[in-house]
């Protein structure tokens, strides 16, 4: 292995952890499979990222145990990508990094996080201040905020103007 690509130096859980998520698009394809993307297409046309790069991302995340592959489609087969629990025990780091970079670089509401239940907000680690309790992942309902593009160009953004639980596919009107 080439000196410098990773960082076995390291005694440190953070450099473990980069080692599987720290490349550029991971953690915005692991963003999106939250927000309930699953499909190639989907991902293709909501990161805007190269083909091959996406390819890699997929093959990655699926052999590290944080998507799994299911087949939606038997001909011509087609698979479709989730997250699994070792997936979705993610959460909490994205959400810490979407309020840290809103805080401290955009200073912009791109998006809602509410515990769908009680329609509260989450507080910053992820916990709902009328309940009381850390709201589960699915509990979580993703709304748009005031800064967000209200007439974007591909479908996943515009599926995403409207409130849906985190997880649950997210609902692509045919074009
Ligand atoms: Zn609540």
């Amino acid at each position: 292995m080439a000196l410098g690509k990773d960082y076995a130096t390291q005694e440190c859980s953070i450099a473990s952890a980069l080692e599987v998520v720290g490349e550029r698009w991971t953690l915005l394809v692991i963003r999106d499979a939250f927000y309930g993307v699953r499909r190639y297409n989907d991902f293709l046309v909501h990161l805007g990222i190269p083909r091959a790069v996406l390819a890699a991302r997929l093959q990655t995340l699926t052999a590290q145990g944080i998507l799994e592959k299911r087949r939606y489609q038997q001909s011509p087969p087609r698979d479709e990508y989730v997250l699994t629990d070792r997936g979705i025990a993610l959460w909490p780091t994205l959400r810490a990094l979407g309020l840290w970079g809103r805080e401290h670089i955009t200073h912009v509401r791109l998006r809602f996080f509410r515990h769908a239940d009680c329609g509260t907000e989450l507080g910053p680690y992820g916990e709902c201040p009328a309940c009381g309790t850390v709201v589960p992942v699915p509990d979580v309902e993703v709304s748009p905020g005031p800064g967000l593009n209200p007439d974007p160009a591909d479908p996943v953004s515009r599926a995403l103007l409207k409130p849906k639980r985190l997880l649950e596919p997210v609902a692509i009107d045919p074009v």
